[in-house]
């Protein structure tokens, strides 16, 4: 225990409350101006005074209220002395009686003045001490002092004297029983004058002033005594709470030996007790932290070190490295040699190794570093063979030893069981890719490596494993890259001679076409006129083959149209010709033309349009879409209805709907139905006949009209097909076409082509009619 005193050069305690303030006014603590010891003394002197002040006061108002009484007891004593000695010379009247009753009454000292009265008030004798006054006897007292026989005194105050009246009394016989018998008869009490005293106020208000004089040095005394007490007490108190203070400022200074002397019994005692085994506690406390702190200290250090020495692993993992020939593994290169990298001559150690070009600048530059880490002499990296069968693992790189010096290769269960350990003069590290085993790093070095630089070298050695699958995947990425522009280039190829068959096949479409139609136009010409009878009459048999005849001429005249207007569009020859199309009049007439489709139909079908629909449109383009698809309704609606409805929607963009109830399309099926030559039911023993070519056309010129076709179906419920075409027609741009038609045309890139020119039609013979497109 070291108690604070002055020798040990710190303040006394009268200075310890500034010394404190003033080391806490540096930290801009909040200001300490009041002294505690003051305070106690003035609390404790405050109430010294509050307490004699008091005390006088009740003093001197107790003392005060026992000379009241004194004086009223006296006054009355004096009166009934007075009023008894006088009863006989009030009675007679006589004065020299009553100046003989009055007598010792006016001797006493503060006795002004004495007076008596007979029965009917008139003053018998009067004798006064005091000069300046001859006061009147008060006519009401007088009144109630001669009708009442037991009237009590009364006091009437005056300026230096109180006025004091008394009856005076005495015991008269009847006269009528006096004269029948002396001594014979009632007595009765009869008052017979008024005594009248005039009691000097002088000597009590000096007993007054005697009285408040005593009670003002009982306040100074208590006073006093207060103001003792008080200092005591303060001095009693601060003293240790002023220490306590300052041993607490010495410690927040640093001063942990700091105790104090306090040597009291109470509460005072026990916390100064307590603050010294705190400040005891507070030392231990403290040398324990310093001690770990310098531990801390140490062990920040290393840990920052190995820190720095991963970071400045990783950045080198990180740091580009210059590709140089196609593979990261090159054939076996002859050991021992000194070799060049990057231009330079390796500085320190032989370099060798299987790996070469990125692989072999990162794995030289790792285990440079890695040597560096962990201060070994030597060290080497070796990879499982991907090539071999079993496991095996060949020596990748190697700097400041040869292949053939390395020693035991350790096995895959060594490597698989073990995080690191050293063995035979160097430290083997196990590499891990995942969960698979990659290899191993060897580091030479004389002795067993402190615990830091084996934890380096194992976080090195799996960051070492991410890098060379890194460049492993990159070399492979190179490979893949270098495939794929092969292959590019090949299908580029491909594609050329695809566009150049594409277009052959359309110009052959068109050009065959042209020369099967002549021919057609001819033999439904030359059938007509047979029809007609111009080579003479024609059996019934006859007329019936001409009908066939005409029929399927008729078929294939309409496929080979269709196919005309399909290489047409693919070979974006088509011109559209723009103009005031009204709808509703386009579609009556699609609508008279195809009535003979419906001739064997149990309906005709009808069309809905209110009002008229013009738009700026190719009418002859509209008008086959519709025909296709009016003529597709009938075809597949044996019984039922057919519907054509034109008009336009809420924001104004016109349509034609074709609504059948007929066979209906399933829902799989109605992708398809677009494409070129795919009907939903294929096969050679299909109900309906036609070519697969009437809905491909229809949206190929939709698309072309920059309108938009659409169908809704349900099996078995019927069909609609919604033809929505725009407001104003598309601006005319480079038409681009599928190179192959198919499946997906129409979706997938497309490619400009070459247009192809159709043949021009042969005009037909002018007996020949062209038949209406079915
Ligand atoms: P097709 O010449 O075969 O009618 P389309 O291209 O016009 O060729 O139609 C393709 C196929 O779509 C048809 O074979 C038919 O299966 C189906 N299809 C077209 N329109 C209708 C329809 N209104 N009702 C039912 N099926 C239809």
């Amino acid at each position: 225990m070291k108690p604070i005193s002055s020798d040990n050069s710190l303040p006394t305690l009268d200075e310890a409350p500034r010394f404190a303030l003033s080391r806490v006014d540096s930290e801009q603590a909040p200001r300490f101006t009041r002294r505690f010891r003051t305070r106690i003394f003035f609390y404790i002197t405050a109430l010294s005074l509050a307490t004699s002040l008091t005390s006088a006061g009740i003093f001197t108002w107790r003392q005060t209220i026992h000379i009241d009484l004194d004086r009223d007891r006296r006054a009355k004593t004096l009166l009934t002395g007075l009023a008894t000695h006088a009863d006989i010379a009030a009675y007679a009247g006589d004065q020299a009686l009553c100046e003989l009753a009055s007598r010792t009454t006016l001797d006493e000292e503060d006795v002004g003045m004495v007076a008596i009265y007979d029965r009917r008030g008139k003053e018998i004798l009067e004798r006064s001490k005091i000069n300046s006054e001859h006061p009147a006897p008060d006519p009401q007292a007088m009144r109630l002092m001669l009708g009442n026989p037991d009237a009590a005194p009364i006091k009437i105050p005056r300026a230096t004297f109180h006025d004091l009246y008394a009856p005076i009394v005495t015991f008269v016989r009847d006269p009528a029983d006096a004269m029948v018998e002396p001594g014979i008869g009632s007595l009765r009490r009869e008052v017979v004058g008024v005594a009248r005293v005039g009691l000097l106020l002088e000597q009590g208000q000096r007993q007054v002033i005697e009285v408040i004089l005593w009670g003002v040095y009982l306040a100074m005394g208590i006073l006093l005594l207060g103001v003792f007490a008080a200092a005591l007490i303060s001095r009693k108190v601060s003293r240790p709470v002023a220490e306590l203070t300052l041993g607490a400022d010495l410690i927040r200074a640093g001063r942990l030996d700091t105790r104090v002397n306090i040597q009291s019994k109470d509460e005072i005692g026990q916390l100064g007790y307590a603050f010294n085994r705190m400040a005891a506690r507070l030392a231990e406390t403290m040398a324990a932290l310093e001690a770990l702190n310098r531990d801390l200290e140490a062990e920040v250090a290393r840990r920052t070190l190995t820190i720095q020495r991963a970071a400045a692993f990783t950045a080198l993992l990180n740091a580009p490295v210059r590709q140089r020939g196609s593979s990261a593994m090159a054939p076996r290169m002859d050991t021992g040699e000194w070799t060049v990298m990057g231009g330079k001559m390796l500085p320190t150690a032989h370099a060798s190794g299987r790996a070469s070009g990125a692989l072999a600048q990162l794995l030289d530059k790792a285990l440079r570093a890695l040597m560096e880490g962990s201060e070994s002499r030597a060290a080497a990296i070796l990879l499982v063979d991907e090539e071999s069968v079993e496991f095996a693992l060949e020596v990748s790189w190697c700097v400041g030893v040869v292949a053939r010096e390395i020693g035991q290769i350790p096995t895959e269960d060594e490597l698989s069981r073990e995080a690191a350990w050293y063995d035979s003069r160097r430290l083997v590290v196990p590499l891990h890719m995942g969960d698979e085993l990659a290899g191993c790093i060897l580091l030479f070095r004389d002795s067993l490596p402190p615990t830091d630089r084996v934890q380096f070298a194992t976080h090195a050695a799996s960051q070492l494993a991410i890098a060379v699958s890194n460049v492993l995947a990159y070399a492979h990425q190179i490979h893949l890259a270098r495939e794929l522009r092969e292959r590019n280039v090949a299908l580029a190829k491909q594609r050329d001679q695809l566009e150049e068959m594409n277009r052959l096949k359309s110009e052959f479409l068109a050009n065959t076409s042209h020369e099967l139609r002549t021919p057609l136009n001819a033999i439904m010409g030359y059938s007509e006129l047979i029809a007609d009878g111009v080579y003479g009459p024609l059996t019934p048999e006859q007329q019936d083959a001409l009908t066939g005849i005409e029929e399927s001429t008729r078929n294939l005249l309409t496929l080979i149209d269709n196919i005309l207007d399909l290489a047409k569009v693919e070979s974006g020859k088509i011109t559209l010709h723009h103009d005031e199309v009204e709808l509703r009049e386009l579609v009556r007439g699609v609508l008279t033309e195809a009535a003979p489709l419906a001739k064997h139909r149990p309906y005709q079908p009808e069309l809905d349009a209110p009002r008229p629909v013009t738009l700026r449109t190719d009418g002859p383009k509209v008008k086959q879409i519709v025909t296709n698809l009016v003529s597709n309704a009938i075809k597949f609606t044996p019984e039922g209805q057919v519907q054509v409805a034109v008009g336009q929607d809420a924001g104004g963009q016109a349509f034609i709907r074709v609504r059948d109830t007929g066979i209906g399309i399933r829902p799989e099926d109605q992708r398809i139905i677009f494409e070129e030559f795919r009907q939903v039911d294929g096969s050679y023993t299909r109900t309906y006949g036609g070519t697969g070519l009437g809905l491909a056309i229809a949206r190929r010129f939709a698309e072309l009209l920059g309108a938009e076709l659409s169908v809704e179906s349900a099996l078995g419920v019927g069909s609609t097909f919604t033809l929505r075409l725009p407001k104003e027609p598309p601006a005319p741009t480079t038409r681009e076409v599928p190179i192959i038609a198919g499946p997906g045309a129409g979706t997938g890139p497309r490619q400009t082509r070459r247009p192809i020119t159709p043949p021009p039609v042969p005009p037909l013979p002018p007996s020949v009619r062209k038949p209406p497109r079915p």
